[in-house]
C-alpha cells in the first residue's frame, strides 16, 4: 500500500464558523479526512501580521477552543485529522527563517493580497511590518513543515501557494530534494452569499448563520433575510434566480419537491416571504442538528478539546522536527549541533 498523500489547511483563529466557511471549506474537509493524511493547523502566529496585539486581547485562546469545536461538531475526526496551533509547533519559526532568504523582497511586494490586508488593516507603505510581507514565506512555512502534497485553499490564497511552490523549487535546487511542490485545491462550490444578500457572507459583515447558532437564532435571522425587494406583497411574482432565500433553499433544503413548489408559487405570487423562510429555517435548522448533539458532547467535557490538542501538537512537532533535520543536513547545518 502506497503512504497516504499529505494534506495542510487551516484558518486563523478569528472566531466561530459560519455556514460560508461550512460551504467553502469544511465540507471538503469532511470528504478529504477519509483519503488523506490531513493537518488542520489554527494559524495563530498569522494575525500578528496585521494585529501584534496580546493574545488575550484578541481572543485568541477561545477562538482557538470555538473554532476546534466547531470543526468536530461538523463531523472531522481527531483520530483521522491532525489539528494543531501553529505556535505550539516552534519548528515553523526555525523553517520560516530559512525561506526568507529564498524569496525576493520584489517578488512579494508584487502580490496585490498584501496590499489588500494592510488597505483592510489601514496600515499605508511606511507602517507596513516586514511580517506582512512575509505573510506568504510563514504560509509556505506551514505548508512544507509537514511536507504536504495537498493545500485545500479558497481562491483568495492561490497566489501564496505559488509563492510555497517556488520556495520548495528553489530550497530543492539549491541543497538537494527535501520537499514536494505542493499542488493547490481550489474547492469548486463557490461563495456563500450573506443573509443580507449584498456580499459574501463573513463576519466582518455581519450577515452570517453560524454554525453554532441555536434553533431560535437561526430563525430570527432567516426571517430578517434579504429577498426580492421589488416583492412588497405575497401576490406580486418575484426573483428566484440570485434571491439569496433560494440560494439557501438550494443549498440546505435536501427537500427538492418542497423547494421546487416554492420557486413556482414564488414566481407566480402565490406564497409569501413568511412561509419561505419558515421552511428555511427549519432546512437549516434539520442541518445543524446533528452538529449541535456532537458540540453537547465536547462542551460538556471541555478537557476534550486541550487533549486533541495536546496530541496533535505532539505528532506535529515530530514531524516538523524530522522536517528540520532533513533542511539541515541537506543545508549542511550540521556543525556544533550539541
Ligand atoms: P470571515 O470571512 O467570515 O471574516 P475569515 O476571514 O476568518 O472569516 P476567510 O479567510 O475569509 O475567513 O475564509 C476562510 C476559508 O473559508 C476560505 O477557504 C474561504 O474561501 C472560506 N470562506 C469564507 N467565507 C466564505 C463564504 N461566504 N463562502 C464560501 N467560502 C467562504
Ligand atoms: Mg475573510
Amino acid at each position: 500500500m502506497t503512504p497516504q498523500k499529505r494534506i495542510l489547511t487551516g484558518d486563523r483563529p478569528t472566531g466561530k464558523y459560519h455556514l460560508g466557511h461550512y460551504v467553502g471549506s469544511i465540507a471538503n474537509r469532511l470528504r478529504l479526512q477519509n483519503d488523506y493524511e490531513c493537518y488542520f493547523i489554527i494559524a495563530d502566529l498569522h494575525t500578528l501580521t496585521t494585529k501584534p496585539n496580546k493574545a488575550e486581547v484578541m481572543g485568541i485562546e477561545q477562538n482557538i477552543r470555538d473554532m476546534i469545536i466547531d470543526q468536530l461538531a461538523c463531523g472531522l475526526d481527531p483520530d483521522k485529522v491532525t489539528f494543531y496551533v501553529q505556535s505550539s509547533v516552534k519548528e515553523i519559526y526555525q523553517i520560516n527563517l530559512i525561506f526568507e532568504m529564498l524569496v525576493s523582497v520584489a517578488r512579494l511586494s508584487r502580490l496585490p493580497s498584501i496590499k489588500d490586508m494592510a488597505r483592510a488593516a489601514q496600515i499605508d507603505d511606511e507602517q507596513l511590518p516586514l511580517g506582512l510581507l512575509g505573510y506568504p514565506v510563514l504560509q509556505a512555512a506551514d505548508i512544507l513543515m509537514p511536507r504536504a502534497h495537498l493545500v485545500p485553499v479558497g481562491k483568495d490564497n492561490e497566489a501564496h501557494v505559488e509563492i510555497t511552490r517556488e520556495i520548495a523549487r528553489r530550497f530543492n535546487f539549491l541543497y538537494g530534494e527535501v520537499f514536494p511542490e505542493p499542488d493547490v485545491l481550489v474547492p469548486d462550490s463557490g461563495t456563500l452569499i450573506g443573509t443580507d444578500g449584498q456580499a459574501k457572507m463573513s463576519k466582518s459583515l455581519n450577515n452570517t448563520i453560524l454554525l453554532s447558532d441555536d434553533a431560535k437564532t437561526v430563525e430570527q435571522k432567516v426571517r430578517g433575510m434579504y429577498t426580492d425587494p421589488n416583492r412588497t406583497r405575497a401576490d406580486i411574482p418575484g426573483k428566484v434566480e440570485g434571491n439569496p432565500v433560494f440560494i439557501y433553499h438550494d443549498m440546505f433544503n435536501p427537500d427538492v419537491a418542497e423547494v421546487n413548489d416554492l420557486k413556482d408559487r414564488y414566481r407566480t405570487g402565490n406564497v409569501g416571504d413568511v412561509e419561505v423562510k419558515k421552511k428555511l429555517a427549519v432546512a437549516i435548522n434539520n442541518f445543524l442538528e446533528p452538529m449541535r448533539e456532537r458540540r453537547a458532547i465536547y462542551e460538556a467535557k471541555p478537557n476534550l478539546v486541550d487533549e486533541i490538542l495536546a496530541a496533535g501538537n505532539a505528532k506535529t512537532r515530530k514531524i516538523a522536527q524530522e522536517t528540520v533535520r532533513m533542511m539541515d543536513e541537506a543545508m549542511g547545518l550540521l556543525y556544533f549541533k550539541n
